[in-house]
């Protein structure tokens, strides 16, 4: 904060919240604010009903709570104090910004990411092996999926989307973040919604699904996987060249990833693939997004960003081909950059699996 000149943060709903302190505002119109001032004593304003739910720790904050016929704006604008630059959490809402702006019209306003993102994204150990547990879960549930244990033909997407998502808790995931599950055609669609599409033989299914596993301690991290398979007995030969060229530019990029490489050359590694192979023009999205408590955060692996990976760095790998009204394909799995080397957390097999059930 001293090296930004930040003189208070202000964190509410979002994930640098539970991250800094263990607990997560509830998203709600009772606002809740963790007040850091530079230099003093950290203090969590929150609505009294939701006081019984905060763990206290003491010597990190104290607790403030606030009745429902108080003013909360007024008790945040007193503990802000004469601040000159206040620095939001980027997923505060902006109504509470905006009553914030009139309470300390002296202050100047800025993103908290700033400060936060540069912690958030470098895992400690700790971090890593509760990333590498929420991965190797889903994992499981890829295996199921490429065996033929979960059904196929003759289900809805939106059937084999909710069978996901309960394995995924199955699995000891706390919450299931998305369940995408898209055939045929619709995989040109990256996040194609799953509906009453019907799965039959003879086509290709993209799966992509991941939660969140919360702690003890009441912080949560998250997982995130990408998995095709081809119903039916012999995969079309487009798609499975198309899915050669995508495997070859997912080990490409994964092998770049080291630490120190600039985010955009793993990028880059995987792209040069499919484009030498004629399918530029269908990777339409970034290579990758980071990962922890939050399922998309920094570091982005895209073109344009020129950050060195750092040890502790932990973010998806997930290229993909997208022919819109033919097929779709994506390959993900999360990677750790570390001194030695690029260490994937997903270990399932990548090969696409033939599933006949
Ligand atoms: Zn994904
Ligand atoms: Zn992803
Ligand atoms: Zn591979």
């Amino acid at each position: 904060m001293a090296e930004d000149g930040v003189d208070v943060l202000l964190l509410s709903v979002g994930a640098d919240l539970p991250y800094f302190s263990g607990y997560e505002a509830m998203p709600l119109e009772r606002i809740t604010m963790l007040v850091v001032p530079r230099d003093g004593a950290a203090t969590l304003v929150v609505p009294a009903l939701e006081a019984p739910r905060v763990v206290e720790r003491e010597g990190v904050f104290s607790i403030k709570p606030w009745t429902e016929t108080q003013d909360p704006i007024g008790i945040i604008a007193r503990l802000v104090g004469g601040a000159e630059t206040a620095a939001v959490g980027d997923h505060m809402w902006s109504g509470f910004l905006v009553d914030l702006m009139s309470a300390a019209p002296g202050a100047s306003f800025r993103r908290a990411s700033t400060i936060t993102s540069p912690i958030r994204s470098v895992k400690d150990e700790v971090e890593i092996e509760r990333l590498r547990a929420a991965s190797q879960a889903v994992d499981r549930v890829a295996a199921r999926l490429q065996g033929g244990e979960i059904p196929l033909i003759g289900k809805t997407e939106a059937w084999v989307s909710a069978e996901l998502g309960h394995q995924v808790i199955d699995e000891g995931h706390d919450r299931v973040n998305f369940a995408i599950v898209a055939a045929g055609e619709n995989a040109a669609s990256p996040h194609h919604e799953a509906a009453d599409r019907v799965i039959q033989e003879g086509e290709g299914v993209l799966c992509d699904f991941g939660g969140t596993m919360i702690g003890d301690d009441g912080i949560g991290y998250c997982s995130d996987i990408t998995r095709c398979v081809w119903v039916g007995e012999r995969p079309e030969r487009e798609f499975l060249e198309a899915y050669a060229v995508l495997h070859e530019a997912h080990g490409a990029s994964v092998r770049a990833a080291t630490v120190g490489t600039p985010a955009q050359d793993v990028d880059r590694a995987g792209r040069e693939k499919i484009i030498n192979a004629g399918f530029g023009s269908y990777f339409i999205h970034r290579t990758g997004h980071g990962i922890g408590v939050e399922a998309h955060e920094d570091p982005y692996i895209v073109e344009g960003n020129q950050a060195p990976l750092v040890a502790g760095n932990a973010f998806s790998i997930e290229p993909g081909i997208y022919m819109p009204g033919r097929f779709g394909m994506r390959l993900e799995d999360i990677v750790v950059a570390t001194e030695a080397g690029p260490d994937s957390l997903n270990t399932v097999d990548h090969h696409l699996a033939v599933v006949t059930a």
